[in-house]
């Protein structure tokens, strides 16, 4: 290895060239009896899917955008509600709200998680909302319209604090939905029902991607819901599939938003995978902490919650001048990548919601200083040990530490 190889945001290949004789067979079983779509491939999956994620069902469906739409729409959300999300997140979690007649309302994030923040959640509603004295639904103060559901997303694979989030939504009679895109087997230890969750498994349903980048990755596109309520799964048997369970005898107006048959047998094939390939997406982040820690006062690297197994979908630091670093990883071969460098409230399809700079300061701030590293199960050692020498070398200034939130664990013990 010379000191000039390239080294990836993210390896795509040696996965798919070390499973390529089995991922091949069952491309070829799949041609051989023109199994495309549905059948007991798909539902092997499913079963098997569920059983990872600790829940009764999961419904396979084309995407994780598929999937966050039909279950706020099997949750029997819809037109004219509001669906509170955060700020910083891919813009699929609220073109999902959209698309399901509903309006995204935005809370700011936890600077320590960069996940939704519950006592800003819990602020938000108590002080942005009003109670409607006629049908007694609580309705934004902004736009006058019911707030019915909340999806915190678990970004970089890290969870939200689920316990707090949950029990604000049971008190004010909200429904939550997970956006566990990004945290295909990440861990919440619930101290309500004192034992580890995975993502996905906590709110009323949860969204899965399997776009070919995200931890489980389909060899094309895929996703799936989670949920332990057989009628909701049912329901989104209807909606992915023309809103029918028998041929022809269509109960509702659905969508085609099928899981293919051909997806479903790579996902097989590489979920038996996933819990290795995140325990070592697990120890590269474990070594990039080891290696950064004499630097730790000039960057800010990924919180690790007790209460949390993050699988480290992305690896995210904060740099003070962040994009001249990048510009340096980048002269170095080494990718790197911003998730995200625009907050959605900012993103122009969300003008029409009036939102302004200053909104989420939170989001805002750490907008200009998130640098995502190489991460990826294969990432070596020597890689990281250059990903690190390079970083270190670029920053010329510190960012701000993040202060201590005494009453960030406060809110999670608050739970009991
Ligand atoms: C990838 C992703 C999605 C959308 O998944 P697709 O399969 O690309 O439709 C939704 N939310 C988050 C947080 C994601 O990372």
């Amino acid at each position: 290895m010379t000191h000039t190889d390239n080294i990836p945001f993210l390896d795509l290949v040696t996965p798919h060239l070390e499973l390529e004789d089995l991922l091949v067979a069952a491309f070829r079983s799949a041609l051989r009896s023109a199994g495309f779509i549905g059948g007991s491939v798909v539902e092997d999956f499913e079963r098997a899917f569920a059983g990872f994620c600790g829940t009764d069902c999961c419904v396979g469906v084309g995407s994780g955008t598929d999937a966050l739409r039909l279950a706020l729409m099997a949750a029997g959300i819809g037109e004219g509600e509001t669906v509170i999300t955060v700020p910083n997140t891919f813009i699929a979690t609220t073109e999902a709200i959209t698309q399901a007649g509903c309006q995204p309302e935005f809370v700011d994030v936890s600077e320590h998680t960069y996940n939704m923040d519950p006592q800003r959640l819990r602020k938000h509603l108590e002080t942005q909302c009003i109670r409607d004295r006629r049908t007694g639904r609580l309705l934004s103060r902004r736009t006058h319209s019911p707030i019915a559901a909340i999806i915190p997303v678990h970004l970089y694979g890290q969870m939200a604090d689920m316990d707090s989030i949950l029990q604000i939504a049971e008190q004010y009679t909200l429904i939550v939905i997970e956006d566990a895109c990004q945290a295909h087997g990440a861990e919440y230890f619930s101290r309500k029902e004192n034992r580890w969750r995975k993502a996905g498994s906590m709110g009323r349903v949860g969204a899965f991607s399997f776009y070919p980048g995200k931890n489980l990755g389909a060899c094309g596109e895929a996703g799936a819901v989670t949920t332990n309520d057989p009628e909701l799964a049912r329901q989104l048997r209807m909606l992915r599939d023309h809103g029918q369970a028998q041929k022809y005898y269509h109960d509702l107006e659905g969508y085609n938003a099928r899981l293919d048959a051909i997806q479903a047998a790579m996902l097989r094939i590489k979920l038996e995978h996933l819990g290795d390939w995140n325990a070592k997406r697990c120890e590269a982040a474990h070594r990039y902490a080891e290696l950064f820690s004499p630097a730790r006062d000039v960057l800010v690297l990924p919180y690790e919650p007790s209460w949390a197994k993050a699988v480290y979908h992305l690896y995210v630091i904060r740099v003070a001048d962040r994009d001249r670093v990048r510009t340096q990883l980048g002269a170095a071969d080494i990718g790197s990548g911003i998730h995200y460098p625009i907050p959605l409230h900012l993103q122009k399809p969300y003008r029409r919601l009036g939102y302004k700079t200053g909104d989420f300061p939170v989001t805002e701030r750490v907008a200009s200083q998130i640098l995502s590293l190489p991460m990826y199960p294969t990432l070596r050692l020597d890689e990281q040990c250059r990903v690190v020498a390079e970083v270190m070398a670029s920053v010329a200034r510190p960012v701000a530490q993040p202060e201590t939130e005494s009453s960030f664990p406060a809110e999670h013990a608050a739970a009991d």
